[in-house]
């Protein structure tokens, strides 16, 4: 018994041995083996090849294995597609901050039916924004596709002040001296004196000059300059809101060329207590808000030269008035002056002179200055 169960051992040893050798040595042999036994080997590699690179690749899984050719057609795309409303889809979200500012910019949309075709065409688009004025705001989007499946979308707008630099309180006697309606061929002197005291001073300028190459000196020398007016003309410039800025921005571009930047300083024609703007009920209330909710700073005096066309003066009626005024002012003045005025140009060199033997500092405002507002009539 033993004898023939170690034959057959033996034999059956054999008989692997041979075929596998054969399996080796003799490709047809391979031709004879079951092609269903070589495919899972292959496709064992395949499966072990997708497992190692799941993460970076995880699409691979869905490339079907490359088996023998399927018996069964692949799965046809989805014949029941779920029909549903369009997707609006909001870019920013459903909810946005925005600074003050002349104009507002939609941050953009976009809407796809359920097949995935853009509708974002025939989205319609309501609701306001007053990009200039804080508060809160809605825009409704709506679109309707073919099948006349609708979607509407809203999305919240909050508008508010730029945030500004804090104002700093300057060490007392510190005088601003700021020339109006300028600038004019007597900026030029305005300037030599300025330079001789090295003394700074800001120019609220009329766009409507030009003299960009004095608007550009004048800033190279460390003077500031603010947006007055384009054009002064009080009935036109204080219509509306939109006038307002239109005006505004017209000299923006004048200061622009000039210096290679737009200010953030600038005084209203006739000062923020102006009554020039009385046809328009309430329009000072709204700018001075308006204005400083968008990052602006606007300067009123609380000294006057008293240099204003028309009158009869002298240049020493000029330096007395502002003298006079600066002995009132100890803490900081912001002195009103026109350089339009040839009597009044004339008097700074003697205002600075005075200035200095009684330890007053001339400097050109910032929106670190602090603000001088008149109390607003309109
Ligand atoms: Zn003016």
């Amino acid at each position: 018994m033993k004898r023939s169960a170690c034959v057959v051992l033996l034999c059956a040893l054999l008989i692997l041995l041979t075929a596998s050798a054969c399996g080796l040595s003799h490709p047809e042999t391979v031709t004879e083996t079951p092609a269903e036994t070589q495919v899972p080997e292959e496709a064992v590699s395949e499966v072990e090849t997708v497992e190692a690179i799941p993460v970076s690749a995880p699409e691979v899984t869905d490339t079907p294995l490359p088996t023998a050719p399927p018996t069964v057609p692949p799965t046809p795309a989805p014949t029941e597609v779920v029909e549903r409303d369009p997707v609006i889809t909001l870019i920013g979200g459903e909810s946005i901050e925005v600074d003050a500012d002349f104009t507002f910019t939609d941050p953009g949309y976009y809407a796809e039916d359920y097949l995935g075709s853009s509708l974002t065409s025939r989205i319609e688009v309501s609701g306001e924004v007053v990009p200039y004025k804080v508060g809160s705001y809605s825009i409704t989007y709506s679109v309707t596709d073919d099948g006349g499946r609708s979607t509407t979308v809203v999305r919240h707008v909050e508008v508010v002040p730029v945030v500004m630099p804090d104002i700093i309180m300057p060490p007392e006697k510190t005088v601003y001296l700021t020339f109006d309606d300028g600038p004019c061929s007597y900026t030029k002197q305005l300037l030599d004196v300025l330079k001789k005291h090295d003394a700074k001073a800001t120019f609220f300028i009329i766009g409507e000059r030009g003299n960009v190459d004095i608007i550009k000196r004048a800033y190279e020398e460390g003077h500031a300059i603010g947006v007055h007016t384009y054009t002064h003309e009080y009935k036109q410039i204080y219509k509306n809101e939109q006038a307002f800025f239109d005006d505004f921005w017209k000299t923006q571009e004048v200061i622009k060329e000039a210096t290679g930047s737009y200010t953030q300083i600038f005084r209203f024609p006739g000062g923020s207590a102006n009554t020039a703007s009385r046809r328009n009920k309430g329009i000072m209330t709204r700018l001075t808000k308006i204005m400083e909710d968008m990052g602006y700073r606007y300067f009123d005096w609380n000294i006057s030269a008293g240099d204003a066309s028309g009158k009869s003066y002298t240049s020493g009626d000029v330096k007395n008035r502002v003298v006079s005024g600066l002995k009132r002012h100890t803490d900081y003045a912001v002195v009103l002056q026109h350089d339009i005025h040839l009597q009044s140009v004339k008097a700074v060199d003697s205002i600075l002179t005075w200035g200095e033997e009684h330890g007053y500092t001339f400097l050109a405002l910032d929106l670190t200055s602090p603000v001088l507002h008149s109390q607003v009539q309109n």
